[in-house]
């Protein structure tokens, strides 16, 4: 492990729990490379997560971390935020937590656009609980609840976010590390709500059911499928038909929610408002 982030990491609870050649160990060095980058104190940095294989982060993770309750982690991070408004606090949740259950409370973080950083770890399945189709469960393919092949529409999570008022979206891939630590400390330093999907691979639950091959079979995958957004946008619809866009997707400015939750404070107690 590299000196930069040993200290990062409870490393007695090592060994991981994660299957040989899962992504979530890839997205986490990603996502502690970024905090090594922005230099942030460690005892100002907060994780919180939900349930699931890449919720399971939080154990391993040594900074102050809440393992919340499934689809709930972004209520829990607001109300640690509102409270604790100087703390950097990152959000780990996977597609299906953060699409599903979750979903209301990713839509209001957005709206509300408050400074979190939230890192959703997709590997289109429900990898923990046995392989059940998650709203990112590309269509046709095949979960423990779609042996045939899920019929619906997945979800673009990064469109979702950026519609419902988040001022950064980005995407990356396992395979695309330094991009995927490029946009966390991009949506860290972005003073509002920060998305960052990370595509990721789940050999077991997904990978084996969908003949994707090997965890290296995958990885090749995200890097033959991604196009980068500059690309993108010079390609017609047919062209990008089953590609995975990357890149910085959106950004925007508007007004923050801790900020101005404080500025009301301020005002009314400076106006003999009823807080005094
Ligand atoms: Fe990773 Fe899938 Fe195993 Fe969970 S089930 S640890 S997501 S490979």
């Amino acid at each position: 492990m590299l000196p930069e982030i040993e200290g990062f990491f409870r490393t007695d609870k090592l060994p991981h729990m994660w299957c040989p050649g899962c992504g979530n160990g890839i997205v986490l060095h990603g996502l502690v490379k970024a905090i090594a980058e922005l230099g942030l104190d460690k005892n100002k940095v907060t994780i919180v997560s939900g349930i699931g294989c890449s919720a399971r982060a939080a154990a391993y993770l040594d900074f102050d971390t809440v393992h919340t309750t499934h689809g709930r982690a972004l209520a829990f991070a607001t109300g640690i935020k509102l409270a604790r408004p100087e703390l950097n606090v990152f959000v780990l949740m996977g597609d299906g937590d953060c699409s599903a259950i979750g979903g209301n409370h990713l839509i209001h973080a957005a709206r509300r656009n408050i400074d979190l950083t939230a890192l959703v770890f997709n590997n289109s399945i429900y990898g923990m609980t046995g392989g059940q189709a998650s709203p990112m469960t590309p269509s046709g393919k095949r979960a423990t609840t779609a042996p045939t092949g899920t019929l619906e529409r997945s979800f673009d999570l990064c469109e979702l976010a950026r519609a419902a008022g988040a001022t950064m979206v980005g995407r990356a891939t396992a395979f695309h590390t330094r991009l995927l630590t490029g946009l966390l400390v991009k949506g860290h330093r972005n003073k509002g709500f920060s998305l960052v999907e990370v595509i990721t691979q789940c050999p077991t639950a997904y990978g084996r059911r969908n003949k994707m091959g090997q965890p290296a079979d995958m990885l090749r995958w995200q890097k033959e499928h991604a196009v980068d957004i500059k690309a993108a946008r010079n390609m017609d619809s047919g062209q990008l038909q089953d590609k995975i866009i990357i890149g910085e997707l959106h950004r925007s400015t508007a007004p923050e929610l801790t900020t101005r939750y404080r500025q009301l404070i301020q005002e009314l107690r400076e106006g003999g408002g009823f807080l005094d």
